[in-house]
């Protein structure tokens, strides 16, 4: 039976980690860390996701500086209420929460956000930087999945990896990580040909292509370490991208949805933004191991 990529209890530990850093350093500091969760109209899901990540900021110590703005708000009111928490002392992250309101262009304000305060890691510069291998702070989901592998001892170099999904938020910034990680790693995509011959070779196999329940038995090669980044809620909970009883019993490995990918996600964005407010004043942390 394969071992269980545990997020909820990763994400309590590094919680817990982060509670200690921010505690050691806020003195010297003379604040705690701010993170702004900037909210434009009402998406009910976005809603609970804020209110999930206000929450996580309150439990490790960093205050939270969230705007909301009504859906009708100009362009330019959201483009200035991003520059306000660029020029913020007490902001170290900015979070534009997606999707916006039709009508919003979210490129362009996206690319508005200070790059030192980009607590989601997508901005333009900070991908860049990724690819080369410079630090910045990283892409939240992938990161996750970064920290969930090195917690269970997954060893990456030489290993080979498959990334089923190829987006931008997801899929092309994990396979950068898995591939900094010295493993060899293939990006599958909806035009790619016969997707179980390619995900077999996977020793490592991670899944976010949005599609529930599409990877099974067939899709896997036994011993494979597997995660699920899917996240589908259906009549009767939640689902991932793979049907996890059919590939539980065949991986070594494995993540469950809900509580595998899910809640690292959140806790990435404490860990880029306690590394921003360090770096921002010149302090050292202990958290290098969470950017990978
Ligand atoms: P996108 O829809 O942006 O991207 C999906 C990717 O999967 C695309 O590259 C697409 O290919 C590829 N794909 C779709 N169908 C297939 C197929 N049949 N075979 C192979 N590849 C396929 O999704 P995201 O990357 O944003 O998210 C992926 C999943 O992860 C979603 O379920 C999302 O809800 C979840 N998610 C979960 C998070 C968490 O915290 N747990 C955070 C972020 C996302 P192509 O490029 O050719 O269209």
């Amino acid at each position: 039976m394969a071992t269980r990529l545990d997020g909820k209890q990763l994400a309590a530990a590094i919680e817990e980690r982060l509670r200690t850093t921010i505690a050691g350093r806020q003195a010297a500091i003379g604040r705690p860390p701010g993170l702004a969760v900037l909210r434009v109209g009402d998406d009910p899901a976005s809603g609970v996701y804020v209110a999930n990540k206000e929450k996580a900021c309150g439990r490790v110590g960093i205050t939270s500086l969230g705007a909301h703005l009504p859906a009708a708000a100009p362009a330019a009111e959201v483009l200035a209420a991003v520059q306000r928490l660029n020029a913020d002392p007490t902001c170290d992250g900015i979070l534009l929460q997606l999707p916006l309101p039709a009508g919003l262009d979210e490129g362009p304000l996206l690319l508005a956000i200070d790059p030192e305060k980009d607590a989601d890691g997508l901005h333009s510069l900070n991908l860049g930087r990724l690819l080369k291998g410079e630090p910045g702070p990283r892409s939240c989901t992938p990161a996750g999945v970064m920290a969930l592998l090195a917690a269970a001892g997954v060893e990456l170099a030489g290993k080979r990896a498959v990334v089923v999904g190829r987006s931008i938020l997801v899929g092309q910034p994990m396979a950068l990580m898995l591939q900094a990680a010295n493993a060899t790693v293939s990006v599958a995509h909806s035009r790619t040909a016969d997707l179980a011959a390619l995900t077999r070779q996977a020793e490592v196999l991670v899944v976010a292509a949005g599609r529930p329940r599409m990877i099974g038995a067939e899709h896997v090669q036994p011993g494979a370490v597997v995660v699920d980044v899917g996240i589908h809620r259906t009549d009767t909970g939640f689902c991932g991208d793979v049907r996890f009883e059919e590939v539980e019993p065949i991986a070594s490995a494995i993540s469950p949805v809900p509580g595998g990918v899910g809640p690292m996600t959140v806790t990435m964005l404490l860990v880029n933004t306690v590394v921003a407010w360090c770096r921002r004043h010149g302090v050292e942390h202990d958290l290098g191991d969470l950017v990978p």
